[in-house]
C-alpha cells in the first residue's frame, strides 16, 4: 500500500474580488469579477498534494450551509474528503481582494474550522501529516502526536503564524519570512523558509543552510503560491526525494502556479513540474 498524506486543516469559502488596485485604509474600490469557490489552507494544500500525485486525505469541518457539490469537486481533484459538519457554526469564509499585479489582501472568518476536533486518524507508518495554523492549536498538537505515535512524519506550515507548543512533534516546518520571525528556528529539526520570488532556504539540524533561488516567471496571481509550495514539498518528500530536491521541486511548482489565475486550477501536476524543470 502506498503512503498517504493526511491533511488536517481548514476548508473555507473564498470570496474573491478582482480590483484594479488594492484599497488603502479607509478607501473603497469598485471591483470587477467576484468569485465564490472552495479554499482554506488545508483544502488548498490537499489539492496541491493530490495534483502532485500523492494519495491525499482531507479532514476538515464545514457548516450546514456548505455546498456539498464542492466535496465532489475535491474528489474529482483526487482528494479524499473526510468532512465533518458543525451543528452550530457556518463554513469559514476568506475575503480576498486581488489586484492586477497579483498582490492581495485577505481576511478570514474561521467559522466551523475553529471547532474541528480529531478523534481518530487511520494513519500508517510512512504516512505524512500536513498541518497549518487555521485550526485550533490543540487539534494540531493532538493530530501530530497521534501520527508520530503511528510512525508517520509531521509537516507544519505555521500559517498564520502561531507559537508552536514544545509538546508538538514536528519533522519539518514551512514558513514565510514573516512567520519565521514569530515561530522561530527551534520548532522543528528541518525548516524551510519561503521568500516569495526570491525562492526558499532549507535549514537543517546541524546548522546547515541551503538556498534555492526562485524561478523567474511573470506573476499573474500569487494567491495560493504558498499552498502550492507546501503541497508540492510534502508530496515530493513523501516519494523519497531529499529535502533539498523537494524544495527545488516546490519552488518550480509554486512558480508555475503564480503564472496562472485561480487557486486549485493554478496548481500544476507533477508532469508539468517535471517538464518545467527539464
Ligand atoms: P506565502 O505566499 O505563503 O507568503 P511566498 O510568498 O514566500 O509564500 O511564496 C511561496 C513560494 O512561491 C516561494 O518560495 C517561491 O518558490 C514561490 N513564489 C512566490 N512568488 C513568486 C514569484 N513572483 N515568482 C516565482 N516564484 C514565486
Amino acid at each position: 500500500m502506498s503512503s498517504a498524506i493526511w491533511v488536517v486543516g481548514s476548508l473555507n469559502v473564498d470570496l474573491t474580488l478582482s480590483v484594479p488596485s488594492l484599497p488603502r485604509a479607509g478607501e473603497t474600490v469598485v471591483g470587477g469579477q467576484l468569485q465564490s469557490r472552495p479554499g482554506g489552507k488545508g483544502a488548498n494544500q490537499a489539492v496541491a498534494c493530490a495534483r502532485q500525485g500523492a494519495v491525499t486525505h482531507l479532514v476538515a469541518q464545514v457548516g450546514r450551509d456548505f455546498d456539498t457539490s464542492w466535496a465532489d469537486r475535491f474528489a474529482e481533484l483526487g482528494v479524499q474528503p473526510h468532512l465533518r459538519v458543525s451543528p452550530t457554526q457556518p463554513t469559514g469564509v476568506a475575503l480576498v481582494m486581488v489586484e492586477e499585479s497579483g498582490e492581495n489582501l485577505i481576511g478570514v472568518f474561521p467559522g466551523a474550522n475553529a471547532e474541528l476536533s480529531v478523534s481518530e486518524l487511520p494513519v500508517h507508518p510512512g504516512d505524512l501529516l500536513l498541518l497549518q495554523g487555521e485550526v485550533a492549536v490543540e487539534v494540531n498538537v493532538a493530530a501530530a502526536q497521534a501520527v508520530k505515535a503511528n510512525g508517520g512524519k509531521v509537516v507544519l506550515n505555521a500559517a498564520p503564524a502561531f507559537l508552536v507548543p514544545a509538546e508538538m512533534p514536528i519533522d519539518l516546518l514551512v514558513v514565510n519570512e514573516l512567520e519565521f520571525a514569530v515561530v522561530g528556528r527551534d520548532a522543528a529539526p528541518w525548516v524551510v523558509v519561503t521568500q516569495g520570488a526570491a525562492g526558499a532556504t532549507l535549514l537543517g539540524p546541524q546548522g546547515e543552510s541551503q538556498r534555492q533561488p526562485g524561478f523567474p516567471v511573470r506573476a499573474a496571481d500569487t494567491v495560493g503560491a504558498g499552498d502550492t509550495f507546501v503541497g508540492a514539498l510534502a508530496a515530493s518528500w513523501l516519494t523519497g526525494q531529499t529535502l533539498a530536491d523537494a524544495v527545488r521541486w516546490a519552488c518550480a511548482a509554486a512558480a508555475i502556479a503564480v503564472t496562472r489565475p485561480g487557486i486549485h486550477e493554478a496548481i500544476p501536476t507533477a508532469r508539468q513540474v517535471a517538464d518545467f524543470l527539464a
